[in-house]
């Protein structure tokens, strides 16, 4: 079957007649591809043909699709409970999940606050940063100091610290909370330090620190808000200038946690502890949707010794058994499978194979860390049209602007990492 009539079955007419996709328009809809099932790092197709899946699924299936032994936890679970209330109840998979996150993430992160996706985890740091100020009495200090270029999800609370350019602010801007932006890191992750770039940041701490709560980033990579790789350097002295100012940092490891840049938390490059710690996407190998807010004891000792007396939060589906057991089977995985090698091994790969872009004409540049290999086109790409090119080479990559990238699966082989960078370079050596 064609990419046109597996795009007209019925499934994907009703899809346009009913079904909102993300960022997606319904008087004027981009048909979508039904898939039927997947495995390894292969989603099949209704027409039956299979694409390697270059994208985990927007950063989350880290094993791969259908892994037994996910599947055997998650049955297992299912068998016992699905979901209790987590008010006055608890149980052994959110208990060990939030033990194994603490021993894992960077010093100093102690408490666990389990919700349902990574947009609701940040709400809650940022409620976190807020209530924590107002239990001191400095409730002045209300505003939050974000990067340029960056994306921490769709709420409210989250969009306010997303790019103002690039994100919804110019449509949301009656609606939203201003909050502080500092440009867009510009030295590269491999750069050479110069403290220039870190000149503006500083200035709007000294300038508004005590109106300013914390400052939210992504430790190392911006991912949606532009796939940019900064230096180490500069989280550091991040770091210092916060705590220096007496603001709490957060950082948003949503898509950068378990990992995908080659460090298990990518604020470990810079070998740094923030205050609050945001987790997802991979948190269950992108089985059942999970999210972590992490803080220290400083910031949970502080909001419950104020006038509230607790976190005021309390999502219905919190500590979700289910999505708890898998994602504890998720990271042992991970980590039983010499995982920082296994990076390393990708990185490599994906370096080899993004050579060749370079001499594109039509590309600007390319950068690989981790398990994340970028090629920044010099035009955007036309979404609907290039999706249907990579599909015809059987293969799942969704670029946006001017981006298009891989972060595939870790589980992915050598060869058909291979296949899945020849095919990006032949559809976009054709572009
Ligand atoms: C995806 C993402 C989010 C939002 O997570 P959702 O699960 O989509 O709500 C927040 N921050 C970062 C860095 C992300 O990549």
């Amino acid at each position: 079957m064609t990419a046109e009539k597996q795009q007209s079955s019925e499934i994907s007419l009703k899809d346009q007649q009913y079904v909102w996709h993300p960022y997606s328009s319904l008087t004027n809809p981009i048909p979508a591809y039904e898939v039927v099932s997947a495995e390894g790092v292969y989603m099949k197709l209704a027409d039956g043909s299979q694409l390697i899946d270059g994208m985990s699924s927007w950063w989350c299936a880290i094993h791969g699709y259908n892994h037994p032994a996910l599947n055997t936890v998650a049955k297992d679970q299912i068998d016992r409970m699905s979901h209790v209330m987590f008010g006055g109840i608890t149980h052994s998979p959110a208990v060990n999940l939030c033990e194994k996150l603490v021993e894992i993430t960077p010093e100093g992160l102690n408490k666990v606050f389990l919700s349902d996706s990574g947009s609701v985890s940040v709400e809650v740091a940022i409620k976190m940063a807020f209530q924590y100020w107002i239990s001191q009495g400095q409730s002045e200090k209300n505003k939050l100091l974000s990067l340029k270029g960056g994306y921490h999800g769709d709420t409210f609370a989250a969009m306010s610290v997303c790019d103002p350019t690039n994100g919804m602010h110019h449509i949301f801007d009656q609606v939203l909370p201003q909050h502080h932006f500092a440009p867009k890191p510009q030295i590269g992750f491999d750069q050479k330090w110069d403290k220039s770039d870190i000149a503006a940041f500083k200035l709007l701490l000294e300038t508004h620190h005590h109106t300013i709560a914390a400052v939210i980033l992504e430790p190392i990579v911006q991912g949606a808000g532009g796939m940019n790789f900064y230096s180490p350097e500069y989280l550091k002295q991040v770091r210092n200038l916060c705590s220096e100012h007496n603001v709490l940092l957060i950082a948003d490891e949503i898509a950068t946690g378990f990992g995908r840049t080659g460090k298990l938390f990518a604020c470990e490059w810079a070998g740094i502890s923030p205050d609050i710690m945001c987790l997802g996407k991979s948190l269950t190998g992108g089985y059942m949707t999970l999210a972590a807010t992490l803080c220290t004891d400083k910031v949970s000792h502080g909001i419950c010794d104020g006038e509230a007396g607790c976190f005021m939060h309390g999502p219905t589906f919190m500590g979700n058994p289910l999505a708890c057991a898998v994602a504890n089977a998720s990271i042992d995985i991970l980590l039983s499978n010499n995982w920082s090698a296994n990076i390393k091994r990708i990185e490599s790969v994906l370096s080899h194979q993004i050579e060749p872009f370079k001499h594109l004409t039509n590309v600007a540049k390319t950068r690989v860390l981790g398990a994340i290999g970028v090629i920044e086109m010099k035009q955007p790409v036309e979404l609907a049209d290039i999706q249907r090119k990579f599909v015809e080479q059987g293969i799942w990559v969704r670029p946006f602007g001017k981006l298009v990238y891989v972060m595939p699966p870790f589980i992915i082989s050598d060869d058909e990492l291979e296949e899945l960078m020849m095919g990006v370079y032949r559809v976009l050596s054709h572009e």
